[in-house]
């Protein structure tokens, strides 16, 4: 159980950390900067990796499940596991319907040795998001083997098309199981189920080898931020294992609602719940009205979608490119940095950026005092960029350089070049 005793230790209560002393420095040029976000914004803009050309499982069902057994109440996340597995599941499951917006989620715990179902197979986050801000108790032992049936039993109804997951939060460094693994692993690899687990504490042998016999991936995290970072990278969609990929491709039945707005209140489905609501969305094939959409219809299961939410899945299947990190030399011309950064190769500067005219970047520098050398403009939000290495970074297609704010921008949430539109 969760109760006051396991509360009692937080962030406020630990020795003060002077961040002040450490992370915040002044640069050359006057200006206070936080060295450290830096440092951890740089450090994601190189991680990242773009594959094109790959094909993807964009309709994806996927079953989330927590950890809630005791030893989610460990308090080596502050201020315990449960809360940091909470905050970090609720960031995930805003952000995958935002990547994912045709695709389902059913989140699920394990607790006392059971795993039970928490919300349906729905497309609604708020659904989602409702239900996991009442989860609190911890108790009892852990099991993966259930964890793993439950997802069998939630996803055999999924459709042809749909890409299955199971994503386990796991807190505890053991399994306590009614059966044979071994014969839940081989069910749950036919039923082409890719299970994706990131453990809390350490690695464990049985949850590695899980997620690499069904394809899916595995990981440790760190602290509550590491946890967070791990849990995003799973809301883009996975490239399919060439065992499951069928050259031939299946139709998807889609219906494409129409929004009605009435004076009076009607009942509308939201999920399989009954609601009253004057506006709608009414399905073309069996006219029940849904609340909201995306979802199923209730009666004759047909997949409602709006066209933007099939529009924003699409980037994932034709990327930004990866912008291509830049540096300056002393006269302002741009060059990829290599091992010595001085005898790179030099760029032309090019013709295509927003501020093309020397002279009016001349200006424009001479009134805050830069050095007109040292900056260049970001294509996306006009700021001036540092010259600094990791700070400039070029588009392979339209020559434009943007800072790395935008960078990341283009690439995490917006999915278009500003300078290529
Ligand atoms: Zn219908
Ligand atoms: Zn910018
Ligand atoms: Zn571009």
């Amino acid at each position: 159980m969760l109760d006051d005793e396991h509360m009692s230790t937080y962030k406020w209560e630990e020795a003060v950390s002077n961040n002040w002393d450490n992370d915040i420095q002044e640069d050359e040029s006057g200006r206070i900067v936080n060295v450290k976000l830096q440092s951890l914004a740089r450090g994601q803009v190189h991680r990242r990796q773009i594959n094109e050309s790959v094909r993807r499982g964009l309709i994806r069902y996927m079953v989330f499940v927590l950890d809630c057994s005791a030893s989610a109440a460990e308090k080596d996340y502050r201020p315990n596991r449960i809360m940091a597995m909470k905050s970090a599941s609720e960031r995930f499951i805003l952000h995958f319907f935002d990547q994912n917006p045709i695709s389902q989620l059913c989140l699920s715990q394990i607790q006392d040795g059971v795993a039970r179902k928490l919300t349906d197979m729905s497309g609604n986050p708020k659904v989602h998001l409702e239900r996991l801000r009442k989860v609190r108790v911890t108790k009892g032992v852990s099991s993966l083997q259930n964890a793993m049936k439950l997802a069998i039993s939630a996803l055999r109804h999924v459709p042809s098309y749909g890409h299955r997951e199971l994503l386990i939060v796991y807190a505890s460094m053991s399994t306590t199981d009614p059966g044979s693994i071994e014969d839940t692993i081989k069910d749950v690899i036919e039923s082409k189920i890719r299970v994706s687990i990131v453990c809390l504490n350490a690695e464990i042998y049985v949850c590695s080898r899980i997620a690499k016999e069904t394809g899916g991936s595995f990981a440790v995290a760190v602290d509550s931020k590491h946890l967070g970072d791990i849990l995003r990278e799973w809301t883009i969609p996975t490239p399919q294992l060439r065992e499951q990929c069928s050259l031939q491709t299946d139709f998807v039945y889609m219906g494409f609602p129409r929004r009605v707005v009435d004076a009076t209140p009607s009942y509308v489905f939201d999920g399989k719940v009954p609601s009253l609501s004057c506006t709608a969305y009414v399905c073309p094939r069996c006219h029940t009205r849904a609340a909201e959409i995306p979802t199923q219809c209730s009666t004759c299961t047909l997949q409602l979608n709006s066209s933007s939410h099939i529009a924003r899945s699409f980037h994932h299947i034709f990327p930004v490119p990866q912008y291509e990190e830049v540096a300056q030399n002393e006269s302002g011309e741009l060059y990829e940095p290599t091992e010595s950064l001085v005898e790179g190769k030099v760029l032309t500067t090019v013709p295509g950026d927003r501020n093309p005219n020397p002279a009016n970047e001349a200006a424009e520098l001479s009134k805050i005092g830069a050095k007109q050398t040292s900056m260049h403009i970001c294509a996306s939000c006009s700021e001036l960029v540092d010259s600094e290495p990791g700070a400039l970074f070029k588009c392979g297609r339209c020559f434009n350089v943007f800072c790395m704010e935008c960078d990341k921008f283009v690439h995490e949430s917006l999915h278009n070049c500003p300078g290529c539109v």
